[in-house]
């Protein structure tokens, strides 16, 4: 089950980025949303308390929570009729009155996957669009259970002291009303900008990207972001994941500029291409990973990381 693959990852996370205690590993990850990559970017400011949102390009604009260490990004994109929500972020504050100051247009949202970071505020919306898989049907249904990610709301896993008016110890993701299915390769009509839907599944089996081809923006889910990148949960299909970075990397030609759910918000297309070129090389074999225990192993690279589950990395490597 997810929970347990979930708990552990943090497990992983605090052991990798933190050598001393877990008072240190705060303060670390406290200081680390000084990101480089935000120090370029344009804040629209005093739109929240909790998230804090950037201008990232054409009329597209960045919500980001760095007070968890999730740090996770959805995006507004904004057409000349309406505006599409990318993701809605963990639920832990209201992400519908941060997109009522940001545009006075109607709204769709559409997940890049339905992770429990990814779709926190979805019940705040009437517009959603969604794949027709069972891993997402059953997470429209149910949303998260608290104990299936209280993990993501422990004291450590926060920057700040605490939210106001949140109470960590009821915190769940709630169902959402699905309006409309989409499938790969359909279309939504923004007004003067369309975007298309890409279906890459493996991370989950609902994963998709999102193209704008008027303005080259790519949009990766958690297929692709600057971190380890999460290849061992239960829902996580590791064949189908290789044929999603190679469609992702055959793209990198026509991308300009890459826009991930997690950390930098703005990355280079060429992160595309060594997605695969990277994947190549731990299927090969070419490349030692380090074996971070619980049965996973972690190759790192110079712009993000791999970290994949050791039956996945022997099917893999068998093929
Ligand atoms: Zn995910
Ligand atoms: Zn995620």
């Amino acid at each position: 089950m997810r929970p347990i693959s979930f708990f552990f990852a943090l497990t992983l996370i605090f052991n990798n980025s933190f050598s001393q205690t877990n008072n240190t590993a705060v303060t670390d990850w406290c200081n680390h949303p000084s990101r480089e990559a935000f120090s370029k970017l344009k804040e629209i400011k005093g739109v929240s308390h909790w998230f804090k949102v950037y201008s990232v390009g054409e009329n597209l604009i960045a919500i980001t929570e760095p007070y968890n260490f999730e740090e996770v990004i959805s995006y507004l994109i904004i057409g000349k009729n309406k505006a599409l929500l990318f993701d809605t972020g963990m639920g832990l504050d209201s992400i519908s009155s941060v997109i009522k100051q940001l545009t006075k247009l109607p709204v769709t949202v559409l997940n890049s996957h339905t992770h429990p970071d990814h779709i926190g505020g979805n019940y705040e919306f009437t517009n959603i669009l969604a794949m027709k898989t069972n891993y997402t049907l059953l997470h429209a249904k149910e949303g998260w259970g608290h104990d299936a990610i209280k993990w993501e709301v422990t004291k450590d896993a926060f920057c700040m002291q605490e939210l106001p008016g949140l109470d960590t110890s009821r915190y769940a993701i709630k169902p959402f009303h699905i309006s409309r299915f989409v499938k790969d390769g359909d279309e939504i009509d923004l007004g003067g900008r369309k975007l298309q839907i890409i279906s890459v599944p493996g991370h989950t089996p609902d994963a998709i990207a999102l193209l704008d081809k008027t303005n080259g923006y790519l949009f990766t889910g958690d297929t692709f972001y600057e971190g380890p990148i999460y290849l061992f949960a239960e829902e996580t299909d590791i064949e189908a994941y290789e044929k999603s970075i190679a469609k992702l990397a055959a793209m990198a030609p026509n991308v300009k500029t890459v826009f991930p759910a997690h950390n930098n918000p703005v990355c280079e297309p060429a992160r595309l291409t060594e997605l695969k070129i990277n994947f190549d090389k731990l299927k090969q074999g070419s490349v030692k990973g380090e074996d971070k225990g619980q049965n996973t192993f972690l190759f790192k690279f110079s712009h993000f990381d791999y970290l994949i589950q050791k039956d996945q990395l022997e099917k893999l490597q068998k093929q």
